[in-house]
């Protein structure tokens, strides 16, 4: 039964005030904040006006659309397309061709709005290889940027150069953080991008007329502040040294650590574990596949399936893209432990430890390892 119903911007939509509230409630959750903050969302969200957004899509699969799309709570991607008006979206917006690029003109003419890109920029041969409506994906995106409040790239594609920018990059493909220097880029990588990190980056750009703090990457630290080996569901198995050592055995059914069949969990930074896809219902791990890392920079390079290099302990130089700076591991347990940045091989790491070397040890020398705590 529904209760009040949010009125102003959200008007038209059957979603009651309890609701809206637990969404506030919901964004606080996900940005890291205290929950009080609620109703400074509130109070933005509730706005009349609404900040219109043009979304651009160059080189991609359009999957990040379809995240947007497919999330069914209105509490989520709903609720974007209802307190931001979406003035230019190719794949979604009603009008076409000529009635969509002057919606589109109109809207970047008037500046003040949010530009969101989907896609990698082909840059090779003057940009020919990604042309609409006659303009190449460059002069589009340039022109689209001029005038935006910030501009917030979504996917892999758009972030880091995806697919597209995988070697030989016959298209010379690009990042928007390549080409947009001269206004605030904040990146949601992710293939897809989880809708719900970019509902809490509008809301809050909305509440506070700034994005979010963000990494060197451009990442916000609310959605990539932590790895996922550090909240994986499956941590306790890794530990204990438990492992899955071939799809379907034992340890796979009774939901063992996923590293030895290639996860990448310990060199990726993304909020997955808490938030998870489709509504919160599941995710890779979850449904018991490694992580593929997709939200690091050239992630494809590793060899999501090439679970043989991270069995062997690969040295960490192999995972350069994704491996932290910051983060030192000492070269004796670097070499065995291949690019498991953070983890301290202290107690709770002990079981996970022998389990992962003793056979290296027993092929070789037999001798102990040498680590640092
Ligand atoms: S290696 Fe992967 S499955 Fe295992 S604990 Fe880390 S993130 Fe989870």
């Amino acid at each position: 039964m529904l209760d009040t119903s949010i009125q102003g911007p959200l008007g038209g939509r059957e979603l009651s005030r309890r609701d809206f509230l637990k969404f506030c409630s919901l964004m606080a959750g996900v940005l890291a904040l205290p929950r009080s903050y609620a109703k400074k969302f509130e109070k933005a969200l509730a706005a009349p006006q609404r900040t219109p957004v043009v979304w651009l899509e160059f080189q991609d699969c359009a999957g990040c659309t379809e995240a947007l799309l497919r999330a069914s709570r209105p509490t989520v991607a709903e609720l974007v397309l209802d307190i931001l008006s979406v003035d230019y979206h190719e794949t979604i917006m009603a009008a076409s061709g000529k009635r969509a690029e002057e919606a589109k003109k109109a809207t970047v003419e008037q500046g003040g709005y949010l530009l969101i890109v989907e896609g990698s920029i082909p840059a090779a041969e003057d940009g020919i290889y990604c042309c609409i409506g006659g303009r190449t994906a460059l002069d589009i995106l340039d022109e689209a940027a001029s005038n935006a409040l910030a501009v917030i790239a979504v996917g892999s594609c758009a972030t880091f150069g995806g697919i597209p920018k995988a070697s030989p990059n016959p298209t010379g493909a690009v990042s928007v953080m390549d080409l947009v220097t001269d206004k605030p880029v904040l990146n949601l990588p992710g293939c897809p991008y989880n809708p719900v990190n970019l509902t809490a980056t509008v809301v809050h750009f909305l509440t506070f007329g700034e994005l979010p703090a963000m990494d060197d990457l451009h990442r916000p630290l609310f959605a990539y502040g932590a790895l996922i080996h550090d909240n994986c569901e499956r941590r306790g198995h890794f530990n204990a040294g438990e492992f899955v050592e071939a799809w379907g055995d034992e340890g796979h059914r009774k939901g063992w650590c996923l590293y030895k069949m290639g996860c990448k969990g310990p060199v990726t930074y993304h909020n997955c574990p808490a938030v998870r896809y489709n509504d919160g219902t599941n995710w890779p791990i979850g449904s018991g596949h490694g992580c593929i890392g997709c939200s690091e920079p050239d992630f494809w390079e590793l060899g999501v399936y090439n679970h043989a290099e991270l069995h062997r302990f690969t040295p960490p130089e192999t995972y350069a893209p994704v491996y932290p700076p910051e983060q030192k591991i000492a070269p004796a347990s670097a070499a065995l432990m291949g690019g498991l940045a953070g983890l301290a091989v202290g107690a709770a790491g002990v079981a996970a430890y022998n389990a992962l070397t003793k056979p290296e040890q027993e092929d070789e020398s037999g001798d102990s390892p040498e680590t640092e705590s």
